[in-house]
């Protein structure tokens, strides 16, 4: 029999797809464990920049499920790319040959500086392959025995027990201990403290395996990567031999304006990771690095669902979207857009405002660290006014929307910015 024939007929389906309606938040309180503070409204549907919530109303999304629904909300690529793919295969196993899988690879290695990639689930499992890769090629190229890992303070690399200790944040790490031996804090784009870094722990023996940063960091506050610590970066790795591992799993996929955060640094990294933005909401992950450093064997790394048809398939098509549609350009021009705005309220704000910073569509409005506000009180004004945005620390609001979004939408999400800044 043919695969055809063998397909069942789709059951036209009655919306609402889930028993979720009428909510409750009690309930969902009663029954979801409570590692978010959320804030008091529930989506239910959305389209392109757009969603609603369960009682009709109606939000600009600047939050994108944090930089992560590169197309939007049913984006129409995106409803064609995951009908097809569950109707003719979602899910084998690495066990077999996975031709979308390999679609994906080769779409990312002839748009990137990298040679190989591999497939997980997340940003965290993506900087774990990362970590785990330096780790081996220390031990058999480097010949390091307990090799360390400088990362950065105020970075974010996720919430693995290995991934929360490279995130240079406290905050995120108490309670945790014991935390993963091999890693070391540098304060982000400082040349000096980097350099007497490296000088210190390698004064003996070489003990420095690899330089994990973000090229923009978006958790810490929004602060994009300096041109100039970059380029130090990339030699001290280059004289020394030290492996250089970029996170780019918020400001990868077009959210900078170019395609990696990377190209706004003028330099390539050894090893880098994709996450949110890339299956654009589908969740997918990707480590991928140059032909050198590529010392992975079979059975040294893996993941169930890492790479599986579904997964690929669609990230594929979001991939194949951002160049069909030109949408680099798009994330340019708007990013001018909106930091010019925020600028404008920036100057009639100024006890209140004190900087706006960001590449592309990953913006950041830094508080006045005298002014009462917080962020996290301004993105609470905002939603009243029908917009939503996430904070990127106390003091600074990000702006993330989807690399869809159009000229009006900005014009209106700057409309609700200013009137939150005139009530408050
Ligand atoms: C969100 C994020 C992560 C973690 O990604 P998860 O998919 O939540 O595991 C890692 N690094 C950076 C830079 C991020 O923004």
């Amino acid at each position: 029999m043919s695969p055809e024939a063998l397909v069942q007929p789709l059951p036209t389906i009655a919306t609402p797809l889930a028993t979720t309606s009428p909510f409750s938040p009690e309930d969902f309180n009663e029954h979801v464990m409570t590692t978010y503070a959320r804030y008091p409204i529930a989506l239910e549907r959305g389209a392109g920049c757009r969603v609603w919530d369960t009682n009709g109303r109606e939000y600009l999304d600047f939050v994108a499920g944090i930089a992560t629904c590169t197309l939007g909300h049913a984006h129409p690529v995106m409803v064609q790319a995951v009908t097809e793919q569950i109707q003719t295969l979602h899910h084998v196993s690495n066990l077999y040959y996975v031709p979308q899988q390999g679609a994906l690879a080769k779409w990312l290695v002839e748009h990137s500086c990298a040679d190989r990639a591999f497939f997980c689930n997340s940003g965290a499992e993506a900087n774990e392959g990362a970590i785990k890769l330096a780790r081996k090629y220390a031990h058999e190229v480097q010949n390091i025995a307990d090799p360390i890992v400088i990362t950065a303070h105020a970075s974010f690399h996720g919430r693995t027990l290995a991934t929360v200790t490279a995130t240079g944040q406290p905050k995120y790490q108490k309670g945790f201990s014991p935390l993963v031996p091999g890693f070391y804090y540098v304060t982000y784009n400082d040349t000096a403290a980097l350099e007497a870094a490296l000088d210190d722990l390698d004064r003996n023996e070489p003990r420095v395996a690899a330089i994990m940063l973000e090229a923009l960091q978006g958790e810490g506050g929004v602060r994009p990567g300096d041109r100039a610590y970059f380029q130090r970066v990339r030699q001290l790795c280059d004289e020394r031999g030290i492996l250089l591992i970029l996170d780019e799993v918020q400001v990868g996929m077009g959210r900078s304006g170019h395609l990696w955060g990377y190209e706004n640094l003028g330099i390539e990294p050894d090893i880098f990771t994709s996450a949110k933005g890339l299956g654009g909401g589908i969740p997918i992950g990707a480590m991928l690095c140059k032909s050198f450093c590529n010392v992975f064997q079979p059975g040294d790394h893996a993941s169930t669902f890492g790479g599986n048809p579904f997964a690929c398939g669609v990230a594929l098509s979001v991939c194949e979207t951002i160049e069909r549609e030109n949408l680099l350009s798009n994330v340019r021009d708007r990013g001018e857009q909106l930091r010019e705005g925020l600028r404008a309220i920036a100057q009639k704000h100024p006890n209140h405002i004190a900087e706006v910073r960001g590449w592309g569509l990953i913006n950041g409005l830094e508080i006045e660290a005298d002014s009462p506000l917080t962020s996290s009180e301004i993105v609470k004004v905002t939603m009243a006014n029908g917009l939503l945005l996430v904070p990127a620390g106390p003091k600074v609001v990000r702006f993330v929307p989807p690399l869809i979004v159009t000229e009006d939408e900005i014009d209106q999400a700057l409309g609700a910015i200013e009137q939150a800044f005139a009530s408050l």
